[in-house]
């Protein structure tokens, strides 16, 4: 029998602590309270998340920019050359295609366009594309930029900053103990490097993991621990979707519940967190995706990178039936009011309104 003030108690320790007073012991009650507490721990964990992101839903865009053909072995991964899979193959996109998909996801109404390419790290030219392309997005739109692009050095960080990427998204995928059965071509301790390198460039840290990769509960909690040790400021938890043709295909699915308890805990740890419910979502959650907005402020929308998932109107549907609100950037962004004034006072004219009846 559970302590019925438990779940409230660990809201109010998460809260007064930015999370740090949630200890292993704690993360491990919340991923093992039984389902008649689900929805007392949703409520304790919405508490936290009212606090910091009120009612309001992040919406992220993806944009698999390079598709396939990567040197490294993840084994969730069907992008991959290590396994036979029917994920695409292409270079990387055009500048244009780029721009253009910003604007999709612009019309979409998201909060973040990230640029991704299945890649060790990023040549010389793929970096070129990526912060040309930035460039443009930034200068058109009220939009903010994300990329992922592999393992980085400070001079790469430095000009992803300078091109206007705000975030750098590397995950640690799981535990430092349980990593080595996810891949063997580079190290946890190379990604929480890479982490490190974004960060000291003064770019936000994207990082979070996979769950439901056959690891075991205390690698999720270490997981959660250590992105906390990094103050990561956002943080996706995906669940494995298990892609045809990887090492991991015939995995099992997680249920529903255990994935709102995984939320749960995560939410508790990283209570200011952009914590979003990532890849796997529809397959995993299921018709229990809404519960877990109470949990998590942001998702993505329009799909993943070789999986389709919730369309944009469906998404949309789902956050209006909860009362909750999508958060765009503020129009025009910061970085947009120098050039939108410019503009304006051009033709002689600074109220938009204006231009309306030509
Ligand atoms: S580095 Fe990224 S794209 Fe490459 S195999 Fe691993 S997860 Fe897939």
């Amino acid at each position: 029998m559970v302590d019925p003030t438990l779940w409230q108690t660990l809201a109010t320790r998460s809260l007064q602590t930015a999370g740090h007073g949630i200890t292993r012991d704690d993360a491990r009650q919340v991923l093992d309270a039984p389902d008649d507490e689900l929805l007392a721990l949703l409520d304790a964990a919405f508490r936290v998340r009212r606090e910091h992101h009120g009612r309001r839903v992040r919406l992220h865009v993806l944009e698999n920019a390079k598709s396939g053909a990567c040197p490294e072995d993840c084994r969730f991964c069907s992008q991959s050359s290590s396994y036979e899979t029917p994920a695409g193959e292409y270079p990387i996109e055009t500048v244009e295609q780029l721009v253009e998909g910003a604007r999709r996801a612009k019309a979409a109404h998201a909060w973040k366009y990230c640029m991704v390419t299945a890649t060790r790290g990023p040549s010389r030219r793929d970096l070129d594309v990526i912060c040309e392309a930035a460039k443009r997005i930034k200068s058109e739109l009220d939009l903010t930029l994300c990329a992922s692009l592999g393992l980085l050095t400070p001079d790469k960080a430095a000009r992803l900053k300078e091109a206007g990427i705000d975030r750098f998204n590397h995950n640690l995928e799981t535990s430092e103990r349980f990593f080595p059965e996810v891949a063997t071509t580079h190290t946890w301790q190379d990604r929480v490097a890479t982490v490190k390198i974004a960060k000291a460039a003064g770019l936000e840290a994207c990082c979070g993991g996979i769950v439901g990769m056959g690891e075991q509960q205390d690698d999720v909690i270490d997981l959660a621990l250590a992105l906390r040790e990094l103050a990561v400021e956002s943080v996706p938890v995906n669940f494995l979707d298990p892609r045809p043709g990887t090492p991991m295909a015939e995995r099992a699915r997680m249920t529903p519940s255990e994935c709102l308890k995984v939320l749960a805990m995560f939410r508790f740890v990283h209570p200011r967190a952009d914590l979003r419910v990532a890849g796997g979502r529809e397959v995993n959650l299921r018709w229990m995706q809404p519960l877990a907005l109470y949990v998590v402020n942001s998702i993505f929308t329009s799909g993943y990178l070789t999986t389709p998932g919730a369309t944009p109107s469906a998404d949309h549907q789902m956050i209006r039936d909860l009362g909750f609100e999508v958060e765009e950037v503020p129009s025009p962004a910061p970085w947009r009011e120098g050039a939108v004034a410019a503009k304006a006072g051009a033709c002689g004219q600074d109220q938009p309104g204006l231009h309306a009846d030509r």
